[in-house]
């Protein structure tokens, strides 16, 4: 057991370090000081996460770690944006020193992928929450937002979809994996890879972009709504593993349309740029699908191999509803 001071001193400073030369000043004032390249915005973005409601408590805390720095550093990639550095705002029961250690290293490692330093933070009592901040640069006007997509445009996701969603479905009980298939869509679920390197690539290329959360009908409906288009997804052609692939159709639909913490990038692109954007898919290490044509009717249609209609029900994930 420790105390607050002890718990910063021992697992959330790391003296000397300055994975970039962005941080002027990290943890141990009252205020972090960062210098970002001359001329560059800053992207940053926060992300909550509570026990219960955005990890079980039989997660592992070094996968909490790492996943609580993913799902924030996909956010900085689902803008193009560069990370530089980042904060923990931290609530744990206990000054529990073991938990703590291993929350770190899931953290730093991840941290470290990624050439960037916690700054700063904040660490209290309470139910067991972690609030990350992270701060990225990216030149004005390049960053990738969601209100970009264009008639005409072709729609792209990166990686696969659904096999957090189906990990998901195993802890509620219902359904049933075998022993090493379960233990891949759990890493899935609880270490996502963020996208940063494809973000990164994108930049000058992707008219639009969003990192998906929710689940790919709500995430996909932000773009089309911001942009003023409309798309037709042929649900059948959505990138899935074999795992998820070799379920009932109807559980399917139900991981790769909605199955939340996904985190891979959607985005839209000029469709004679098709090239491009698999090289850029290939320079960041992930394939990337092409799954449809914006097209100005708004709204999205969703369609089998043949062209029919395809229903779907399910909302999109919504903390209140
Ligand atoms: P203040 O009282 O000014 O809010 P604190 O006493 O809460 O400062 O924190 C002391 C220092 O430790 C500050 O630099 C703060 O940013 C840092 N810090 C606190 N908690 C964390 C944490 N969980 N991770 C990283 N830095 C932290
Ligand atoms: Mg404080």
């Amino acid at each position: 057991m420790a105390g607050e001071f002890e718990l910063i001193a021992r697992h959330f400073t790391r003296p000397g370090r300055r994975a970039r030369a962005a941080v002027g000043l990290g943890v141990g004032d009252d205020c972090a000081l960062l210098s970002p390249a001359p001329g560059q915005q800053l992207a940053v973005s926060s992300d909550m996460l509570v026990e219960g409601r955005h990890f079980l408590s039989t997660v592992a805390p070094e996968r909490l770690g790492h996943k609580a720095l993913a799902v924030n550093l996909s956010d900085l990639a689902a803008c193009g944006a560069e990370p530089l550095a980042f904060t923990l705002a931290l609530a744990l029961p206990r000054g529990d020193d073991v938990f703590a250690a291993a929350l770190a290293r899931g953290l730093f490692a991840l941290a470290d992928a990624h050439g960037i330093e916690l700054v700063g933070g904040d660490t209290t009592a309470g139910p067991l929450n972690l609030c990350l901040t992270v701060i990225g640069q990216v030149p004005p006007g390049q960053a990738l937002l969601r209100s970009g997509a264009r008639a005409g445009d072709r729609l792209w996701v990166s990686g696969r979809l659904g096999d957090a969603r189906l990990a998901l479905e195993v802890f509620r009980g219902t359904v049933e994996l075998a022993g090493g298939d379960f233990d891949t869509v759990r890493r899935a679920m609880e270490q996502p890879e963020p996208r940063v390197a494809l973000g990164l690539a994108l930049r000058g290329l992707a008219t639009s972009a969003i990192d998906l959360s929710d689940g790919l009908v709500g995430d996909l409906g932000h773009v089309l709504a911001r942009s003023g288009v409309g798309t037709t997804v042929e649900v059948d052609a959505l990138p899935r593993s074999a795992i998820v692939a070799a379920q009932p159709r109807e559980l399917q639909h139900r991981c790769v349309l909605a199955g939340g913490d996904d985190y891979e990038l959607l985005f839209t692109a000029p469709a004679g740029q098709d090239e491009a954007v698999r090289a850029a898919g290939e320079r960041a290490g992930v394939a990337v699908t092409p799954i449809g044509r914006i097209e100005a009717a708004a709204g999205l249609r969703l369609v089998d191999a043949d062209g029919q209609p395809v229903s779907f029900n399910e909302r999109a994930f919504d903390h209140f509803i």
